[in-house]
């Protein structure tokens, strides 16, 4: 402060000191003349400067400021410094907030900042998808006039819900929404969306699992529960007469046990993240005992070909591949009337090994293959129960292929038969030399 006045009294003392020699050489007169004059002079510089520093307040660029002596130097290095500091600062800021807003860009839900009135004062990119938003163009305006779902207005008016409330946002009819608020500062508050389509969808389907599972095995346990009931209350039951109950009572459970056993099998089959482990499968071997499946299930009402002319060698899970073609074999007997035609066949198409298991049966009407491979999707429920079948074959097939990276192909005509194919993947191959033909039949 001291330092100020020494400065600004500089040029007042300059020019007195002036006016006091001119006084001594000329009069006084002339002095006061002279002093008036430099005072002006002086007033001047001071209205001169300050039109700069107006005229640089305008558009205070660093490059710009005036430059002067004495306390306005001063005051124009502070400025200039001043200026600097809340350059960087808003440089650290801007970058502060580019941040967040990549940070927010980034968060799997979608936010929006609401005032006391419901109005947008920001949102992220996910909240403008689900709620059909424009940041640039909808900020402050009244989200009440852009969603305009009943249920949603009646959400956003109680004033501390616990529980989220969960719409289809009228823009995504196929979009499940979980819409949580929360208060905080100001009468703010934070929107915040989260898309709950897939976990709807597989609640969906757990619910229907559970429902199937229940009934498939409702059905025999009420035949065994019969059974029971009436071996209990008639006494007089001739030894054949148990036995045949007996017979069909093992016949349920012998249905609920493969039930059972097909359940574990898909469900371990889903939970397993790791891919199987792998082999190198032998397969003219696994090939043998597939077909010998079969045999032992036709009962001599097929008749089977076995025709091998794939590579030798594939890599894969022995025990998953056994059950994937077992299953697709069995489906062709049981789905084959007597006298009927099935051939098995491992072959090399574009130089992918192919398993596929072809029949003369009774076919699949072209609206039921997308669905073959849900779990119980049955084309006639009473043909499938009949011949021992579960509804969780093709689901188990499907799940083994893509273990395997391998595609499951369906191609059926309904009346004239089906075949099944699995294409498994070109590297999957030991060896791409195809092994000598051979064939098995059987008239
Ligand atoms: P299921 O135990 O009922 O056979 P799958 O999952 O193996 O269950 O098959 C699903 C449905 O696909 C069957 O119920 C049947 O309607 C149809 N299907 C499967 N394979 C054949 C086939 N070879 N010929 C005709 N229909 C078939």
């Amino acid at each position: 402060m001291q330092d100020f006045w020494l400065r600004a009294s500089i040029p007042i003392i300059a020019s007195a000191t002036l006016a006091g020699l001119i006084w001594g050489l000329f009069s006084l007169i002339a002095a006061l003349i002279a002093m008036v004059a430099m005072l002006l002079l002086l007033l001047l510089r001071q209205l001169w400067l300050l039109f700069k520093l107006e005229h640089w307040l305008n558009d205070a660029q660093l490059e710009t400021i005036p430059e002067a002596m004495g306390v306005w130097e001063e005051a124009f290095t502070k400025l200039y410094k001043m200026v600097k500091k809340h350059k960087r600062t808003k440089q650290e800021l801007a970058t502060e907030l580019k941040h967040i807003e990549q940070a927010t860009a980034a968060l799997p839900e979608g936010v929006a900042i609401l005032n006391a009135a419901n109005r947008i004062e920001w949102c992220n990119p996910l909240a403008e998808l689900h709620f059909g938003l424009n940041a640039q163009r909808d900020i402050l305006q009244d989200i009440t006039y852009l969603v305009r779902q009943p249920e949603f207005i009646s959400y956003l008016h109680i004033a501390e819900a616990d529980a989220p409330l969960v719409m289809h946002p009228s823009r995504h009819e196929d979009m499940v929404l979980s819409i949580k608020l929360i208060s905080y500062g100001d009468n703010k508050r934070l929107l915040i969306s989260r898309d709950i389509t897939q976990l709807e969808r597989i609640e969906h389907m757990r619910r229907d699992f559970v429902a199937n599972v229940s009934h498939e095995l409702r059905t025999p346990l009420t035949v065994v529960n019969g059974f029971v009931e009436n071996l209990q209350d008639m006494t007089d039951l001739s030894h054949d007469q148990v036995r045949h109950a007996l017979g069909l009572v093992a016949e349920q459970t012998q249905r609920m046990s493969t039930l059972v056993s097909d359940l574990l099998t898909l469900s371990r089959l889903e939970n397993e993240q790791s891919p199987p482990t792998q082999e190198t499968i032998t397969m003219s071997d696994l090939l043998d005992e597939v077909y010998q499946d079969g045999e032992l299930l036709s009962h001599g009402r097929h008749s089977l070909h076995l025709d091998n002319v794939g590579i030798p060698k594939l890599q894969g899970n022995r025990e998953e591949l056994r059950s994937a073609f077992s299953n697709l074999v069995s489906n062709a007997v049981r789905y084959t009337p007597a006298g009927g035609h099935i051939d098995l066949r491992w072959w090399t198409r574009a130089g992918q090994p192919v398993f596929s298991v072809q029949d003369n049966g009774i076919g699949i009407a072209a609206s039921h293959i997308p669905r073959l491979t849900e779990r119980f999707y049955r084309v006639e429920l009473s043909r499938s129960r009949e011949t021992g079948g579960t509804g969780l074959g093709l689901a188990i097939v499907s799940r083994i292929a893509i273990r395997h990276q391998a595609k499951l192909e369906i191609l059926s005509t309904e009346g004239k038969g089906s075949q099944f194919l699995l294409v498994f993947p070109l590297k999957s191959g030991e060896s791409s030399a195809p092994a000598s033909a051979k064939v098995t039949s059987k008239a």
